[in-house]
């Protein structure tokens, strides 16, 4: 098993949950029932969490993932220099926000 993809906006991760899901590639949610106010746990540990049963799909999920959007262009992260699809926002890696001229 292997994490594919998690964000703070549960949509994201349904939405990437879904694409993949089309593709044939088998997936299942993490804190799919984990919501804020918790008390001890750090935000970030509730985000909702995409993992691939099979690691050997990885590559071609990811490769899914960034070839997102409707002819827009994806983009680079500057902080870790991941590739992103162009529907995320933040870099799937490192959660850093999309550049604004990008
Ligand atoms: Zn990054």
């Amino acid at each position: 098993m292997k994490l594919i993809f998690t964000h703070e906006n549960r949509l994201l991760v349904e939405l990437a949950k879904s694409k993949l899901e089309v593709a044939g590639i088998p997936v299942f949610l993490k804190n799919e029932f984990a919501q804020g106010g918790s008390g001890d746990l750090a935000p970030h540990q509730t985000w909702l969490e995409l993992w691939l049963e099979r690691e050997r799909d990885f590559e071609r999920a990811r490769q899914l993932l960034r070839d997102d959007g409707d002819g827009q262009s994806a983009w680079r992260c500057g902080e870790c220099g991941e590739e992103n699809g162009a529907a995320f926002d933040y870099c799937w890696n490192c959660q850093c926000p999309r550049p604004a001229h990008s």
